[in-house]
C-alpha cells in the first residue's frame, strides 16, 4: 500500500511512497495462481468439540473487504491522482501499489485473497460486501472505500494490502486508526479490538512474523489514511507482507498460501465477533 511517513528517519524504508510510479506500476502481468477455487472453509476447524464451533460469530454479521488499489490504476493518473478530503487533509483518490521482483502485482494479490475471505465469511452466513467488482478497472477512491462499509452499516471492514519495503524488510502488520475528531472517532476503540483479533489469528495461521519494520507488535496506528479516518465503522488494513523480501513475495505469489492466509483473515473475524 501507500506508506507515508510523518517525519520518520525510517523514511528509507518505504518504496512505495507517494509518487504514483513507485510502487511498480500496474501494467506487469500478474504472478500465477490467480483464480479462486472453491472455498475450502472447514480448514481451519478445530477438532475438539468443546468450543464453540468455529466461525459462528460469522452468522447475520456485515463485512466488508477492501481489496487495496486496482488493475488500470496505473494507466489513468490523472483519475487515480485526483486529490480528495480525509477529514484532516487531503490524499490521492488512489494508488497503484507495489509489485514483487517476479511482476506479481499488489492489486491482483489483494483482489485473489479478498475474493477467498468473502467465500469463506458468506460460507459462515456472513453478508459481505467488496469494495470493488473486478481487478480491471479504476478506483473507487479511497472516500468510497470508506463510504461503502459507512452505507451498509458494516460492522467490521478490512482493507487488504501487501507492502513494497526494501528486501531485508519483512514481516506483516495492523494498521489501525487514530481517532479524527468529528470523523471516525467513536469506531477506534472496536477497531484496535478487530485489529488485535486479525493479528493474532494472521500470526498464527500463516507463520508470518511481526513486522520488523513497523508498528510495535504489529500494529501501526495511523491518521494519514482516507480508508480509515473517513470509516465511522470498525476498519483495519493488513499489511500482509513484504512482496520485495523474497521469502515473503514467494508465498504471497502462492495459490496454497493466498488460502491460507484467507483462513486466518476469517478465523480473525469470527475471533472477533465471537469476543
Ligand atoms: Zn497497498
Amino acid at each position: 500500500m501507500r506508506i507515508h511517513r510523518r517525519g520518520s528517519t525510517a523514511a528509507a524504508l518505504a518504496l512505495c511512497l507517494g509518487a504514483l510510479t513507485a510502487c511498480g506500476g500496474g501494467s506487469t502481468p500478474q504472478g500465477q495462481g490467480s483464480s479462486v477455487p472453491p472455498p475450502t472453509s472447514e480448514s481451519t476447524t478445530p477438532s475438539g468439540a468443546q468450543k464453540p464451533a468455529e466461525g459462528a460469530a460469522l452468522r447475520g454479521r456485515t463485512i466488508v473487504i477492501d481489496p487495496g488499489h486496482n488493475g488500470a490504476n496505473g494507466e489513468h493518473p490523472s483519475e487515480i491522482n485526483k486529490q480528495v478530503k480525509i477529514g484532516n487533509g487531503s490524499k490521492a483518490c488512489d494508488t497503484t501499489g507495489t509489485a514483487t521482483n517476479a511482476g506479481y502485482n499488489e492489486h491482483a494479490f489483494t483482489w485473489d485473497v479478498s475474493n477467498r475471505l468473502a467465500k469463506l465469511l458468506k460460507a459462515k452466513g456472513a453478508k459481505v460486501y467488496l469494495t470493488r467488482k473486478n481487478d480491471t478497472s479504476v478506483g473507487p477512491c479511497i472516500t468510497e472505500r470508506a463510504g461503502l462499509g459507512n452505507r451498509v452499516k458494516a460492522d467490521a471492514a478490512l482493507s487488504v494490502h501487501a507492502d513494497g519495503a526494501p528486501a531485508s524488510a519483512h514481516g506483516f502488520h495492523i494498521i489501525e486508526p487514530i481517532a479524527v475528531k468529528g470523523f471516525n472517532a467513536e469506531m477506534v476503540p472496536d477497531a484496535h479490538r478487530l485489529g488485535v483479533a486479525l493479528r493474532d489469528a494472521y500470526r498464527a495461521g500463516t507463520g508470518i512474523p511481526y513486522s520488523n519494520y513497523r508498528g510495535k507488535k504489529a500494529l501501526d496506528p495511523r491518521d494519514d489514511l482516507g480508508g480509515l479516518n473517513l470509516s465511522k465503522v470498525p476498519k483495519v488494513f493488513i499489511e500482509c507482507g513484504n512482496m520485495r523480501n523474497p521469502s515473503e513475495a514467494a508465498k504471497m505469489s502462492n495459490a496454497s498460501f493466498r488460502q491460507r492466509i484467507a483462513d486466518s483473515l476469517a478465523s480473525g473475524f469470527d475471533a472477533y465477533f465471537a469476543s
